[in-house]
């Protein structure tokens, strides 16, 4: 839900400001009846508004496929001044929230949109979404240690269900290794406290498959579009 005067404005009506002009004069309507106070909260996805009689524009929805550099944070706004994913969509008007978050030092592929019930659907647990990561760790983990993460390792929140996990990159030269890990949870730091767990604590995390979407073809810090066709097979 959001204020009136805020929904009027994002869909291209005119200003804040004038489209509280605009609700004092009386000519505006939400669902068939005028409103005059300004403190009043919508949902233009469900409340039909009119401007002079005539519906506003639905904003248009739109669903973004970001490569997160690390050392940026998966939110729309930072008290603290910090870089945010929204810095790196230049050219999009549209108002949009990541789908779930990356931790401020993970890089990789994060979704971004405006369609509140498509984010909400892929983040419940129920929809199970694969995560494909590369986990970058110091030395190579025995395949018996690895073992514990494929079958599920305790946590301090609870046993993590069995996770899909492969040599990516073993480096004995350079004494390290990356490690593909796919979960279909998704709970608070959750890979690096997988690696933790078996005593490999991450020098690097990159998600590199969220579904079946990839980064194929969009460079660190820029974003595509979804297709339609994508965006369909998602949901
Ligand atoms: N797991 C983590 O530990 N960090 C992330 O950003 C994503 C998954």
């Amino acid at each position: 839900m959001e204020r009136l005067q805020k929904v009027l404005a994002h869909a291209g009506v005119a200003s804040r400001r004038k489209c509280e002009e605009l609700i004092t004069a009386g000519k505006v309507e939400v669902n068939e009846e005028v409103v005059t106070e300004l403190g009043v909260k919508v949902d233009p996805d469900v409340d039909e508004i009119k401007v002079n009689g005539r519906p506003i524009r639905k904003e248009e929805k739109v669903y973004i496929l970001l490569n997160k550099p690390k050392a940026v944070i998966s939110s729309v706004t930072d008290p603290a001044g910090r870089q945010v994913v929204t810095d790196y969509l230049k050219g999009i008007k549209q108002r949009v929230y990541p789908v779930g978050r990356l931790d401020y030092d993970t890089e990789g592929l994060l979704l971004l949109t405006n369609d509140g019930e498509f984010a909400n659907m892929l983040l419940h647990p129920k929809h199970g979404i694969d995560k494909t990561y590369h986990a970058t760790v110091k030395g190579i983990p025995h395949g018996n240690v690895l073992d514990k993460l494929r079958k599920g390792i305790k946590l301090e929140d609870g046993m993590t269900a069995p996770a899909e996990v492969e040599y990516y990159d073993v480096n004995p030269e350079m004494n390290k290794s990356v490690i593909s890990v796919t979960i279909h949870e998704g709970r608070n730091r959750q890979v690096r406290r997988m690696f933790d767990a078996i005593h490999y604590p991450l020098s690097k995390l990159k998600r590199v498959k969220f579904g079946f979407l990839t980064l194929q073809g969009v460079r660190r810090g820029k974003f595509r579009y979804l297709t339609k066709s994508e965006v369909k097979e998602m949901k």
